[in-house]
């Protein structure tokens, strides 16, 4: 057998690649991880984690402003965004090192740098160069920018999290989930937000009771949801005044900032896949098989590079998955069933299971549960916002296939209710479980009669 500097090199060290890395070490392979920016990956340096540490600080503003209902004086607090954000990286470079030391002690090497194929077994990393017997990429994903005249004056999620100041007028570009967390942090922290999106409802493939439901919630916030409508051109406004959007529908919209959050897309150029014979699909994710295994035996892909759905636990089961099949026993097969998905918007979305639409495919058949109501919360804030809760069940094996809700913890709600549906839970079982009074979630075991 030939010989190789590593039994695996990981290309990437975000969720996917440092999950790969650390079980193939604790098989007893040799591995390297090479990563050209910081260890952790989107995940840590710029997607769940610091997004979901901004959407605390909204919350934080939503809680002032709910707080006379409750016999507090009102305040109008004062809030300094370079602070949260010094105080973000401070626990991002925390959890860099976290990382990293858990790669030390699982023995995986980290080689830093910009990693390019040189051949089918080797990869440079600026002048050096190693083999690996097995190679994974897990190079994740970078935000799509728009190619739209004054494009470049917009910005992705990526430098939202280093913006030096809160923005008073925001576009976002796109309503999908990432959108609408950021639409939800800049509204509920103050500035005016306006969401342009070029579909006619907000948030494709998600319930259609849920994307209703939302875009009902975040008019009344005040947003300005704008559906059906394209940003055609950019231009900053007289005097320096901000940016001016030109819409497709004659209208334009003026703010301090555009935000495009319009779907990522895998980083996999200029690495020379095509060139070592990897196959790649239209958008530029690496073909793999059940496996993760790409066109090429001994290469295989995880997390958001191919091509499949780009979450971290995703990631991180493919990871384990590749690493298992490389190095442990037997293969492991590559299998996502009931994904929970959150959307850490104001208020949360979170759903497992099919939607309504889904569940319909096949011309199966249904009886579908649902509530709106306004949480107790909101009898002495005062908000007007209800919550909404959804069960999609077949009618013939009264199975539950989904659960939806829209409404504060509901992705906390949901992540419990991923294991019944997970289990193969029915609407009887639902019924039978006793409800946690007084919740929000207790409405999911006390949904007594059909919709539709
Ligand atoms: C704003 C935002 C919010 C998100 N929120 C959530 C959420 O709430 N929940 C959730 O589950 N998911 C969320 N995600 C998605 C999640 O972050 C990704 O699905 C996940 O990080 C993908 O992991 P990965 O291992 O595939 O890639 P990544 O974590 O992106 O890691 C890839 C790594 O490879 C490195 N790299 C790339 N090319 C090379 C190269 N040639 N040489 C060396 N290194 C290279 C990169 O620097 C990077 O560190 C969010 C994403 C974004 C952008």
């Amino acid at each position: 057998m030939a010989d190789y500097d590593f039994d695996l090199l990981v290309i990437g060290a975000g969720s996917g690649g440092v999950r790969a890395a650390r079980v193939a070490a604790e098989l007893g392979a040799r591995v390297a991880v090479i990563e050209s920016g910081k260890v952790g990956g989107t995940c840590v340096n710029a997607g769940c984690v610091p997004k979901k540490l901004l959407v605390y600080a909204a919350e934080f503003a939503r809680a002032f402003a709910d707080a006379p209902g409750y016999g507090y004086a009102h305040v109008t607090p004062a809030f300094d965004w370079p602070r949260l954000i010094a105080h973000k990286d401070r626990e991002i470079a925390r959890l860099n090192q976290v990382y990293e030391r858990a790669l030390q002690t699982a023995g995986v090497a980290l080689l830093r740098g910009y990693a390019r194929f040189e051949d089918e077994h080797t990869v440079s990393i600026g002048a050096r160069r190693v083999s690996g017997r097995f190679i994974l990429l897990a190079v994740g994903s970078a935000p799509r920018k728009s190619d739209i005249p004054g494009g470049e004056l917009a910005i992705t999620s990526d430098e939202v999290f280093s913006l030096a100041r809160l923005p008073e007028r925001v576009t976002l570009v796109g309503a999908g989930y990432i959108g609408l967390e950021f639409a939800g942090m800049f509204r509920a922290l103050g500035a005016v937000t306006q969401l342009v999106h070029h579909r006619d409802q907000i948030l494709s493939h998600f319930d259609h009771d849920v994307r209703e439901h939302m875009a009902g919630v975040l008019r009344k916030q005040g947003m300005d949801v704008r559906c059906g409508v394209e940003v055609r051109r950019i231009e900053r406004a007289r005097a320096g005044q901000g940016l001016i959007a030109e819409l497709s529908d004659g209208s334009s919209v003026l703010s301090d900032l555009v935000l495009f959050a319009i779907g990522r897309a895998p980083r996999t150029a200029g690495i020379g896949l095509p060139e070592i014979g990897i196959e790649l699909d239209d958008d530029g994710a690496v073909r793999v098989d059940e496996y993760g295994r790409s066109s090429i035996e001994h290469v295989f892909a995880v997390g958001d590079c191919n091509g499949g759905t780009t979450l971290t636990p995703i990631a991180i089961a493919e990871g384990q998955a590749v690493a298992r099949t490389m190095f442990g026993p037997a293969p492991v097969p590559i299998e996502h069933r009931n994904v929970p998905t959150a959307v850490f918007s104001l208020p949360a979305i979170a759903h497992v299971g099919m939607t309504e639409e889904e569940a319909r495919e096949g011309g199966r058949e249904l009886d579908v549960y649902r509530s709106q109501f306004t949480p107790l919360k909101h009898a002495l804030s005062g908000r007007d916002e209800q919550c909404l809760v959804k069960l999609v069940v077949d009618r013939r094996t009264q199975r539950v296939l989904g659960c939806h809700m829209v409404g504060a913890d509901a992705p906390e709600i949901i992540q419990g209710l991923a294991i019944a549906v997970h289990m193969g839970a029915t609407k009887a079982d639902f019924d039978r479980t006793l409800g946690l009074h007084p919740t929000a979630a207790e409405e999911f075991v006390t949904l007594r009669r059909a919709v539709r």
